[in-house]
């Protein structure tokens, strides 16, 4: 009887002891818990903000595009507000973008970073949002992804040729245009060229859709 009391205690103050450091480092520092369940969270929201997020898309699918300049390389050739955006997926503030408020008549409007022929003169329309929009691309000269950053569901647009980020498309909003879509472009994305060159030399497809 007595061996069982005195085994018994033995137990529970081994087990005491084994949980009491335990207790004691969670009284003395009541961070890290709490760190520990956040930290996942913070950074890549952080992250998120500044792109690097959707950067991690990008190396999943960048294989499929046909200019596969390494950073370093895009660096050489773009500003740092141009890498910003077409490398990083960044945006520029609404408003401040040549191109906002620019409507030609002709000319075809190329990707910044590979000058691939993107959008015709006559795609572009005035949507008021601050950004260059445009109801259609060139066929094929734009390709979509799934956009999951700040907890929306976004369609990223990127440059079919060395998958430079260009925007977003948003669909049925109601704007007067055949297709009813927004291609909403940075303009730091995007260079002129006044005439229709480039796009004659893709096959220039993109006159049909513009006819509708
Ligand atoms: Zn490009």
């Amino acid at each position: 009887m007595r061996s069982t009391l005195t085994r018994l205690f033995y137990t529970l103050s081994n087990l005491t002891r084994t949980s009491a450091p335990l207790r004691n480092t969670y009284s003395l520092r009541p961070g890290p818990p709490q760190l520990r369940s956040s930290m996942p969270i913070i950074p890549s929201f952080i992250a998120s903000l500044f792109g690097t997020t959707a950067a991690s898309n990008m190396s999943s699918s960048s294989s499929s595009y046909p200019d596969q300049r390494t950073p370093d390389e895009w660096r050489a050739v773009l500003n740092k507000e141009q890498f910003r955006i077409l490398r990083e997926k960044g945006t520029e503030p609404p408003g401040s973008g040549k191109f906002d408020k620019h409507y030609p008549t002709t000319g075809v409007y190329t990707c910044a970073g590979c000058h691939a022929p993107l959008y015709k003169a006559n795609h572009k329309f005035s949507s008021g949002c601050g950004w260059p929009a445009y109801y259609d691309s060139i066929p094929g000269a734009v390709t979509r992804h799934e956009d999951r950053a700040f907890g929306m569901l976004r369609t990223e647009i990127v440059c079919s040729n060395c998958g430079g980020h260009l925007g977003h498309v948003f669909k049925g909003e109601g704007f007067p245009t055949p297709t009813d879509e927004r291609h909403c472009v940075n303009s730091v994305s995007l260079s002129f060229s006044p005439d229709d060159e480039p796009v004659k030399k893709e096959g220039g497809e993109g006159e049909d859709k513009s006819k509708v």
